[in-house]
């Protein structure tokens, strides 16, 4: 039998395991999106599921109401904020959210990432802020994470984790481990005397390259 949409939603399944094994989620947390090519819909990670054990037709297609379109499954707790951060940006194609150790610990601290690490700010677009807290699941969460997340690709979810957002499901886990990395080389700095924030051109200058010439054109 065939499955509707199951490019996307093997897509969302292969970004799941390289996700798991590198340890960006531990268990079932986390959750993965992706827009559904030609469609006003999502494809998103059904709620709870082991990673390693996801089926295409477990990947539940919502439209942007939140209503489901396809799977017998319960979509991830965290739709609202995925479709909020949909709503609010159209350059996103894909969104991740990772409870990784580094960013873990920036989250429990309510401490940005500072625009410090080249590849950082070249990716994410400059520091990454911490959004306000909210129990996890709830319309408010969603609403305080797409704030945070404004003129950025990645945000921390206070007391929480971390959630990426960009133009392919690729690139978003590409935002999420160089942000868990930057994360962590953050606590490191600290420990050596702190950390030197880049100036806000030469941030600027290297978002332009990287938006706009960087790699293989
Ligand atoms: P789901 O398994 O429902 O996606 O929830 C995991 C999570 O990280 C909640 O914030
Ligand atoms: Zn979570």
């Amino acid at each position: 039998m065939s499955v509707k949409y199951e490019a996307i939603r093997q897509s969302i399944i292969d970004i799941g395991i390289e996700m798991a094994d590198s340890a960006l989620v531990v268990g079932t947390w986390g959750n993965i999106s992706a827009r559904v090519p030609g469609e006003d819909y999502i494809a998103i990670t059904p709620s709870g599921v082991d990673y390693h054990a996801i089926k295409p037709e477990d990947i539940v297609i919502l439209d942007m109401e939140g209503n489901i379109i396809d799977s017998d499954k319960k979509p991830s707790i965290e739709s609202h904020m995925h479709l909020a951060v949909y709503k609010d940006r159209k350059d996103v194609n894909a969104v991740i959210h990772t409870h990784s150790t580094y960013c873990t610990a920036m989250a429990i601290a309510r401490k940005p990432i500072p625009a410090a690490a080249e590849d950082m700010v070249q990716i994410v677009g400059g520091d990454v802020r911490v959004s306000e807290y909210f129990l996890p699941g709830s319309q408010e969460l969603a609403h305080s994470a797409t704030e945070a997340l404004k003129g950025r690709n990645a945000v921390i979810l206070a007391n929480h984790g971390c959630l990426g957002a960009g133009k392919d499901l690729k690139e978003t886990l590409k935002i999420v481990s160089v942000v868990e990395k930057s994360a962590q080389a953050t606590i490191y700095a600290n420990i050596l005397g702190g950390v030197v924030e880049l100036e806000q051109k030469d941030v600027d200058f290297m978002r332009d390259f990287y938006l706009n010439k960087y790699g293989q054109r």
